[in-house]
């Protein structure tokens, strides 16, 4: 029995064979031996994404295929498979370049970009997808390189849903953006005891200020209700902390400007927005970097009923961590290339997860929890209703391991 690290602690790998690849040549192999084998195929990365364990099938693991190159006369980034943004960030900031990418420096690039990818400047730029320009493929017969203008249909389906089944990626080439005029990072509000119901004008005041915005401000609110454990900052221990994360093109000036309002809003306890590198993004929504069990899901919205923001800074009990992103703008047009990307009549993506795994939390409740928290927001669910992304960990009434 082996296993494969993954960010995702709450399901365990249990493969009959594990392979580390370093090119697309040695996953060609890898699914031809599948495939004589009669074993089923799954591809980790980091594990953000894991929802359902390899169970006695071949696990293929691409981390060791994290080279990226950078052209910056084209400004694109070629990443392979194992690659997270992280890696693209860094490598394409001398360049006075950046990736599309999301929250979490540890993302890995292909899970992202096949769920679409939401970005900390979504708004501003658009859908991660919009930004491919080819994807790389191996099958148990060799490689192919996808694009707009090889096959169209599949080269859609690659951005939004995922590769199909059989088919493991190997590369990406995705379009790089000017990083002039970024400025991001968060604003704090300790809302109080986490265990006692939480004051919610901070986040009406952050859904009011949201709802007249130019394109070039992408914003996001996260509420934590930090459990009192000492390996947290005494500061958030036993605290409910309202985060609004913000990312804007237009510059320091300009920012400033269109942040007075929320500024003036609320008594904030600590600001950090400022000029931004991209390779200190992870400020911006300071999400955890340790491995950790999670489960969770999303409701796409047109609009945010001030009852369900009531309830995410109301309710007390088993720990949910609730974050709305704001999206419109960009996020909001037709692409350039047709692709399945969800969430462009969507307003906001409201996403809950919980900790889960061990008795005080099971996972059933756990569930219970995010439902509860989701209901609020469902009476203005779009029609696409849910963005892939967002869903973690076992499915409802699905055992963990
Ligand atoms: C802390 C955190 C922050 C996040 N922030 C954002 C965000 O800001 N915006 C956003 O859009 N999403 C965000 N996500 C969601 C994230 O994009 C998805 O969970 C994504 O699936 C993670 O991809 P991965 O490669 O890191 O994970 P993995 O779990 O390794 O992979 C995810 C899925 O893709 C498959 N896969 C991976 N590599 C390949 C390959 N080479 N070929 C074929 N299939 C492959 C895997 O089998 C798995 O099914 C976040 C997730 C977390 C946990």
């Amino acid at each position: 029995m082996t296993s494969t690290r993954s960010f995702q602690t709450g399901i365990t790998h249990r493969p009959s064979a594990v392979v580390t690849v370093t090119g697309a040549d040695d996953v060609v192999a890898a699914l031809a031996r599948a495939g004589h084998d009669g074993l089923a195929v799954t591809v980790h990365a980091t594990g953000h994404g894991l929802r359902r364990p390899c169970d006695g099938g071949l696990l293929i693991d691409t981390a060791p295929m994290a080279e990226v190159t950078v052209d910056p006369v084209a400004r694109t980034a070629r990443a392979g498979a194992g690659a997270t943004w992280g890696d693209v960030v860094a490598a394409a900031a001398p360049h006075g370049l950046r990736p599309p990418h999301g929250s979490a420096p540890s993302v890995g690039v292909v899970g992202y970009l096949s769920g679409g990818g939401l970005g900390l400047a979504v708004r501003a730029d658009g859908w991660a997808a919009d930004h491919v320009h080819a994807v790389e493929l191996a099958r148990a017969g060799g490689t192919v390189r996808v694009s707009a203008a090889s096959d169209p249909r599949y080269f859609a389906r690659l951005r939004g849903t995922g590769p199909d089944d059989g088919d493991v990626v190997t590369a990406v080439v995705v379009g790089l953006l000017g990083s002039d005029g970024l400025v991001g990072g968060g604003l704090v509000r300790v809302l109080g005891d986490a265990d006692t119901p939480g004051d919610p004008a901070a986040l009406h005041a952050w859904a009011d200020w949201t709802s007249a915005l130019p394109d070039d401000v992408t914003s996001g609110v996260s509420v934590v209700p930090y459990p009192d454990l000492p390996f947290l900052p005494a500061h958030l221990r036993g605290r409910r902390v309202l985060r609004v994360g913000v990312v804007s093109t237009g510059g320091p000036g300009r920012t400033d400007a269109l942040l007075a309002p929320l500024r003036a809003a609320v008594a904030w306890d600590d600001d950090t927005v400022a000029p931004l590198d991209p390779r200190a993004s992870a400020r911006v929504y300071a999400e955890p970097e340790f491995p950790h069990a999670y489960l969770g899901d999303d409701v796409l919205v047109d609009g945010l009923d001030r009852d369900g923001l009531e309830r995410v800074v109301s309710r007390t009990g088993p720990m949910v961590v609730t974050g709305i992103r704001h999206l419109g703008g960009r996020a909001g047009r037709a692409p350039a290339v047709a692709d399945t990307v969800r969430g462009r009549d969507a307003a906001y993506c409201v996403n809950v997860l919980a900790p889960f795994g061990d008795d005080a939390v099971p996972t059933q409740l756990a569930w219970r929890e995010v439902d509860d928290v989701l209901d609020g927001f469902a009476a203005r669910a779009t029609r696409e209703r849910s963005h892939p992304a967002f869903r973690f960990g076992p499915h409802r009434g699905v055992p963990a391991s």
